[in-house]
């Protein structure tokens, strides 16, 4: 598969500026499912797995939770919000209506930074959450995540200097492939400007394919070469990714934690009862959502 990458890349840029979520925002706040199909209850047996096979190659000892326990002791923790965002700009009269699910106009998303500030929300990053739901490690009250998926240049230029003021700081997934691709997609400058305030970095792959698709070289491209690049920016290891329109199978996930992942985000579908780690739910904060739909939303996506 993909014998001509360059194209594509391109037409999968297309895409994702348009629809990264595959439809799993609905009109009712995001809470639909993904559809991965992959959750079912048959390996809840499973869920005794031990630390080693949790963690795959990686070195425990830098880890900022060390051990990993059992799924049942990560998946009988209360889950923090997770917002994911995509596109920040106002719309424009050839948006379709699926595509104003991943188009914050600005004045929205300020709005709901502001309000999150207002109630007295904290962000936290990856690292946090990863202890939190390995040892239990102390979280700040009403804690909240703010991821971004996508590398769209808005992030940089709209959502961050918002969240500044508030002093938030989030999870920014880069699909390497459109890195440097202005105006519409950060270049690495940014991404490392980001990164060095405090921010996360996490791979989206390279072109955003579908990691249910994945064989052979795949696996090469879509995530090991992105992770190097993302390093070399970085000068750190990359720990976390998003799964491109929030998809994935349960034979992904030991692929991920071999390549170095700790915890890997989906979208709003059921966690996975053998590696709940591995896919962490989010949901995506739809376009047009009033304020109160987006405080409903947190409060009852995450139980
Ligand atoms: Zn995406």
């Amino acid at each position: 598969m993909m014998k001509n990458f360059v194209s594509a890349g391109l037409s999968i840029l297309f895409f994702a500026a348009t629809a990264c979520g595959s439809g799993a925002s609905s009109g009712k706040g995001g809470a639909s499912s993904a559809g991965s199909g992959t959750a079912d209850t048959t390996a809840a047996a499973a869920s005794d797995a031990t630390a080693s096979t949790l963690t795959g190659g990686v070195d425990t000892a830098s880890l900022p939770g060390g051990k990993v326990p059992p799924p049942s002791v990560i998946l009988g923790r209360k889950e923090v919000p997770i917002l994911c965002y995509h596109q920040i700009r106002d719309w424009k009269p050839t948006d379709s209506k699926v595509s104003k699910d991943y188009i914050m106009p600005p004045a929205d998303l300020k709005a709901e930074l502001k309000m999150l500030a207002d109630s007295g929300y904290h962000t936290i990053l990856p690292d946090q959450l990863y202890a939190y739901l390995t040892t239990g490690a102390a979280l700040p009250v009403k804690p909240i995540m703010l991821t971004f998926d996508d590398t769209d240049e808005d992030q940089y230029q709209v959502a961050w200097p918002e969240m500044k003021k508030y002093g938030f700081r989030g999870v920014f997934f880069v699909m390497t492939v459109s890195l440097n691709r202005l105006p519409h997609y950060m270049s690495k400058e940014q991404v490392k400007e980001l990164f060095d305030a405090g921010n996360v970095i996490g791979s989206h792959t390279w072109d955003h394919h579908n990691v249910r698709k994945y064989q052979g070289n795949d696996w090469a491209i879509q995530i090991d070469k992105p992770t190097k690049q993302l390093e070399a920016i970085t000068g750190k290891p990359i720990r976390y990714f998003a799964y491109p329109f929030g998809l994935w199978n349960r034979e992904a996930l030991p692929q991920l934690r071999k390549r170095g992942f700790i915890a890997a985000f989906q979208l709003a579908d059921k966690m996975d009862p053998t590696d709940p780690l591995m896919t962490v739910r989010r949901i995506i904060v739809g376009g047009g959502w009033s304020l109160k739909t987006f405080d409903a939303a947190i409060r009852r996506d995450f139980r």
